[in-house]
């Protein structure tokens, strides 16, 4: 009986695999989203701003923001918007311990990157890192996970190559110094080599873009050659970069 117990199958019976989008049972040995949530994942409709990725409507090749001051990087690509299933899956990635779907959601990328001029240009993926804290607490970063997913799927060379400050080095300054950490807030890994390599830069939300212009112009300091961006998902409908 024990051994019925520990069976796989019975647990299935009891505790069915359920899709983190919608609830859903999964079904079968099925891993991700269910079959419905998956036909749900749609990527940007029209054309994106060939800077920073975000959509761009009528006959501008570029969106407003990066008209009047250029993008985070050279090129940039994003491939659908937050909301629906994606944001459904991505805060399951990101905060729900999903980390399954890490792959499935780095294919949709990773096709879309495919398609890019640039992308047989880049020689390092990266990852945005995101706070310490987070990490701790889920035992990972979305981020990093979809850029080792992604640099496989491409074949490509994945390096951490960047570190973001955490919560006991901040609490240590005052507030005022805390203002003005600004951009240092992210830095270099000691062993990381940038300096003159082209980089692609991913994240899973794009927000405001304020972090990624930091994080990219971390990368310039350092000398590094081209900078792409790639994101998994857009947040603001009419905002602009921060
Ligand atoms: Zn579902
Ligand atoms: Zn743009």
């Amino acid at each position: 009986m024990g051994a019925v117990f520990r069976s796989g199958r019975l647990l299935e019976v009891i505790f069915p695999a359920l899709c983190p989008a919608c609830d859903g049972e999964l079904g079968g040995a099925r891993v991700g989203l269910c079959e419905g949530c998956v036909g749900q994942l749609l990527p940007l409709a029209g054309p994106g701003c060939p800077s920073c990725g975000r959509p761009v409507s009528g006959m501008e090749e570029f969106c407003l923001d990066c008209l009047e001051s250029p993008g985070p990087g050279d090129r940039g690509l994003v491939w659908g918007e937050y909301q629906g299933v994606l944001r459904r899956a991505l805060l399951a990635l990101k905060h729900g311990g999903h980390d399954e779907l890490a792959p499935l959601l780095a294919d949709l990328l990773s096709a879309a990157l495919s398609t890019c001029s640039w992308i047989s240009k880049v020689d390092i993926v990266t990852a945005v890192p995101s706070h310490p804290i987070h990490r701790i607490r889920r035992g990972y970063s979305a981020a990093e996970l979809l850029a080792q997913e992604v640099a496989k799927r491409l074949n490509m060379k994945y390096s951490p190559i960047l570190r973001r400050r955490g919560l006991r080095r901040q609490a240590l300054r005052s507030r005022s110094e805390r203002l003005s950490l600004g951009s240092k807030d992210f830095v270099l890994r000691r062993e990381a080599r940038v300096k003159g390599f082209n980089i692609l830069l991913i994240d899973d939300v794009l927000t405001t873009g304020a972090t990624m212009r930091r994080v990219v112009g971390l990368l310039r300091r350092a000398d590094s050659g081209k900078i792409f961006t790639a994101v998994l998902a857009w947040s603001a409908p009419s905002g602009s970069w921060g």
